[in-house]
């Protein structure tokens, strides 16, 4: 999975324009999948180039594919793309994704015929004419919590005397999840309501959560998945991931507070949370893996043996840069920008994606194809790096200004947060993973 090829050569442009435009998220070196929709028509798998999508099922349709001496795994890749959902071609696993990328690196290189050109045209379309859908029929969802920033300085908050419970540096701690309020980037959702305990008071009370948070982090697509009873060792861990998204694990603080022990989070979390659209294979982001980079006091501190190798060590990480901003309804009425509130990157991560993989499935669980992986919240060593409101205002003590004046600590009604990912490193294309963006509307 470090291996890099022609695919990732910084030189190769495409014949679609907007895919060489300076700052995009989507050229030619990246090409995510998604699964998107025209108007009242069947959702559809496509790739993302520039500002374009490219119709799978159209170019399945066209006469290309009959005149073209496809390899039969990209053939079963393509083949595998005319559903609904990327469940199918994430069941295929790496060679096929594989295949599939470098098929349509070809076809959109610029350097491509132009007949190809000619036969492909029609199977583009434009991003803003097309309406995004979940990319998976997600069968599971486990959210872990992999910044040992974030779990400090949340700790520190919920717990002052002991902020980091000992299992932090042993175990990638996580949760299952509910994959049924999994949402796609773009749909709005209502303030939860849950039980909470009011300072002061001696019993708790139903209401609107009034300390409605978000959390910056990565999702992870599972690709081929593992039988029951059979785990996943760190050498493998990866043939197994499809790609990465971005995720936002809205969270309702007040709530979570009240019922999270002794069995952790429950309606705190399970109310919505929000993918980007677009699936980032790990192929495209190989060029940006780096260095497991952690904490000096823990930079020597081995790991149990299932969770160690060298190669996880020395290329385990992603340099995954992100950005949180939030944009209220005052700020959009006055045309006002998306006020960034957090620059941080998923290097700082103290557990691996391989790692999360062989954790998970060291017991004999099973994973399967189109299961999302949460990173937990993507907070760094800095105060400017965390990834949660709860974080950045001290459990609301230090409130931040909004360029419209207004004051927030927690999420309003009206509210928008929007992330956004991306990598750069010299010598390498710029690509990003497009953005998770959501409005915050009035409980019901
Ligand atoms: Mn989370």
């Amino acid at each position: 999975m470090t291996d890099l090829n022609h695919t990732h050569d910084p030189a190769a442009r495409s014949w679609v324009a907007s895919a060489n435009a300076p700052g995009t998220d989507f050229p030619l070196q990246n090409l995510p999948l998604g699964v998107f929709s025209v108007g009242d028509a069947a959702p559809r798998i496509g790739i993302a180039i520039g500002h374009q999508v490219l119709d799978l099922s159209a170019v399945l349709a066209s006469d290309l594919i009959a005149n073209q001496n496809l390899s039969p795994q990209a053939r079963a890749a393509l083949q595998a793309c005319t559903g609904q959902s990327l469940n199918a071609v994430m069941a295929l696993g790496p060679a096929a994704s594989q295949a599939l990328r470098h098929t349509v690196f070809d076809w959109l290189h610029a350097q491509a015929p132009a007949a190809q050109q000619a036969a492909l045209k029609p199977c583009l379309l434009d991003q803003d004419a097309v309406r995004m859908h979940l990319p998976a029929q997600v069968g599971d969802y486990t959210d872990f919590y992999t910044s040992i920033y974030h779990a400090t300085n949340v700790g520190k908050l919920f717990r002052p005397d002991n902020p980091l419970l000992p299992n932090y540096r042993w175990v990638p701690i996580g949760y299952h999840g509910r994959a049924s309020s999994l949402q796609v980037s773009g749909t709005a959702f209502h303030r939860p309501r849950g039980q909470v305990m009011p300072a002061g008071a001696t019993q708790p009370e139903l209401q609107a959560s009034q300390r409605l948070d978000y959390e910056l982090e990565l999702g992870v697509f599972v690709g081929r998945g593992n039988a029951v009873g059979a785990s996943i060792t760190l050498d493998q861990a990866l043939h197994h991931v499809f790609g990465v998204c971005l995720l936002n694990d809205w969270s309702a603080r007040d709530v979570q507070a009240w019922e999270y022990q002794p069995l952790g989070p429950f309606l705190a979390k399970n109310f919505a949370t929000t993918i980007s659209a677009w699936v980032v294979t790990l192929e495209a982001l190989a060029p940006y893996r780096v260095a497991l980079q952690r904490p000096p006091e823990d930079a020597d501190r081995p790991d149990l043996p299932y969770l160690h190798s060298l190669e996880n060590r020395q290329h385990g990480a992603y340099d995954i840069r992100l950005q949180v901003g939030l944009r209220s309804a005052a700020m959009r009425q006055a045309g006002l920008d998306v006020h960034w509130v957090c620059h941080t990157s998923y290097r700082h991560a103290y557990w691996t994606i391989a790692q999360l993989v062989a954790h998970h499935t060291v017991n004999g669980c099973n994973l399967q194809p189109g299961d999302l992986l949460g990173t937990g919240t993507l907070s760094g060593p800095t105060p400017q790096e965390a990834g949660a409101l709860l974080e950045l205002t001290q459990g609301g003590k230090l409130p931040l200004t909004l360029p419209s004046g207004e004051a927030r600590t927690f999420l309003q009604d009206g509210d928008e947060v929007v992330m956004r990912a991306y990598c750069e490193a010299p010598g390498r294309v710029r690509l990003g993973l497009g953005e998770c963006v959501a409005q915050v509307l009035p409980a019901r």
